[in-house]
């Protein structure tokens, strides 16, 4: 049978929609079909929220940094690519917690905010004797399996009380998931939560799937590339040659025109196609599609807004008693930022080896508007924690700050739900159109990755349904 050409725009030209392009132009190749696949950013630069930027030899993210690759989805990718050799993964990693103004060290063995070592636990001091009791009961008061969805904060303060809560896992995972851990998901972050073993101790639960996950050899350290992460962007964009690359163009409507639809753009074109995929956060894909009503459940996905402030230095500015990568803050510390990553000691390829890179966040939950000074005060304020934490002396050679005004989607209670019902009124409506990127189903890079690869696969069957 012959198959019939088909049309397919992708909107927006961040980690997402790049690769479900390089997805879709790799499955035609390999079944060869025929398509058309144009892919549309707004802005002048492909990457979206990946944004590396080189200079005095040092490699500066503005956006996301790394990226852990669990089930090894990047590194297919960049195989397929053919740039494996440039991949790049942590030497080491010793996270600190500021509590109040001091530094202490996670205890070992914490994965996911929660304690499975207990004898670095117990010799930690993290965490007073009583919380140390506290959080043991873990072992001693089964629960029902927790089939309704709640905030990973109540969940864990039930099982472990308030201080090993504020010291260690909402420090650690507020970072992970950029969001205030009493108002996040357990469903939608730690998904594994649900299974029957963390039902009766939160501790052994995570062990188990820790065990589990090393046993399948799920990745667990970060990764990069050299050069950073816009490597990958630039390599994606470079081998993308079947497909239309078109930058600067925004798109404004999406709308059904027979068995095809019509996407409106910015300089007073249109362009017809049978299917799309929508790689934009959820409120663009809210105004592409008029139907208010289809999408209307991602209504109350909240964006956050934060900072990233990259500061580099001389090494010797930084005292040598300090060896930490990572310092996460406790709600109990009076500082500014939320996290540091000592980056140049964590990746080798980043900057010469006199120089120090240290990269900042700043946006508590609540405290927002810091995000809004001046790059000045922000610079500032992050040296000021830093010289307060680790002692550090001295003026930041050169600092790049980067605001990323409501970026964040957080994952609150229900959204899972959220998502599913946005997807199935979608799919009836507009059965053509697919939604993928970090408002949905996952913030990470690997999660994105992943929700490009899924969009484009079911898109290319959606279209040559009884010709594939
Ligand atoms: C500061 C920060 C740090 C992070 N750190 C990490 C990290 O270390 N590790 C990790 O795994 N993840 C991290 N993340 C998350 C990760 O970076 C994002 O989830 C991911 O990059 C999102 O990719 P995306 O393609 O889905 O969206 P985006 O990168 O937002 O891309 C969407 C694109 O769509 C374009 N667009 C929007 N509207 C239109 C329109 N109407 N028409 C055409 N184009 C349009 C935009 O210009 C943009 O380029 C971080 C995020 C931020 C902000």
């Amino acid at each position: 049978m012959t198959k019939q050409l088909r049309r397919v725009a992708i909107i927006g030209g961040g980690i997402t929609g790049l690769a479900a392009a390089y997805r879709l132009q790799q499955q035609a190749r390999e079944q060869q079909l025929p398509i058309e696949i144009v892919l549309i950013e707004s802005f002048h630069r492909f990457g979206g929220k990946i944004h590396t930027v080189l200079t005095d030899n040092i490699v500066f993210e503005k956006g996301p940094e790394s990226f852990v690759d669990r089930l090894g989805i990047i590194e297919e990718l960049a195989s397929s690519l053919g740039i494996s050799d440039q991949l790049v993964h942590s030497i080491r990693e010793d996270g600190y917690v500021a509590v109040n103004e001091d530094l202490y060290a996670v205890p070992k063995g914490v994965v996911f905010g929660v304690p499975t070592q207990m004898k670095p636990f117990m010799t930690s001091d993290l965490v007073s004797w009583s919380g140390k009791a506290r959080a043991t009961l873990d072992f001693l008061r089964p629960q029902k399996k927790v089939d309704v969805d709640q905030s990973l904060g109540k969940l864990m303060r039930k099982r472990f009380g308030e201080e090993v809560v504020d010291n260690i896992v909402e420090p650690l995972l507020s970072g992970v998931f950029n969001g205030d851990i009493d108002e996040l998901s357990y469903k939608a972050t730690l998904p594994f939560l649900q299974n029957e073993e963390v039902s009766k101790s939160l501790i052994q639960g995570v062990r188990t799937y820790t065990q589990q996950s090393d046993n399948m050899q799920f990745k667990r350290q970060r990764s990069t590339f050299l050069g950073g992460l816009s490597t990958l962007v630039d390599e994606l964009v470079k081998q993308l040659t079947d497909v239309k690359l078109v930058k600067g163009v925004r798109v404004t409507a999406i709308k059904k025109l027979g068995d095809q639809l019509m996407l409106s753009l910015n300089n007073d074109t249109s362009i017809k196609i049978d299917g799309v995929i929508i790689a934009t956060p959820h409120t663009v894909a809210q105004q592409l599609i008029k139907e208010s009503e289809l999408l209307a459940s991602l209504n109350d996905i909240p964006l956050n807004s934060v900072a990233t402030v990259s500061m580099s230095f001389d090494l010797s500015q930084l005292p040598k008693s300090f060896k930490g990568t990572d310092i996460f803050v406790s709600r109990n510390s009076d500082v500014s930022i939320t996290s540091a990553t000592l980056s140049s000691r964590i990746w080798s390829n980043i900057a010469p080896k006199d120089k120090l890179l240290i990269r900042a966040y700043i946006g508590k939950l609540g405290d927002e508007a810091i995000v809004d000074l001046s790059d000045k005060e922000i610079e500032k304020l992050v040296l000021q924690d830093l010289q307060l934490l680790v002692g550090l002396t001295g003026q930041p050679q050169k600092t790049i700050v980067t605001r990323w005004k409501h970026s964040m989607p957080q994952y609150t209670i229900g959204h899972t739900d959220k998502v599913k019902l946005a997807k199935q009124k979608l799919a009836i409506a507009y059965p053509t159109i697919r939604l993928a990127g970090n408002s949905y189903e996952g913030i990470s890079l690997s999660k994105c990755v992943t929700q490009a690869n899924d969009s484009a696969d079911e898109l290319l069957h959606e279209l040559y349904q009884n010709q594939l």
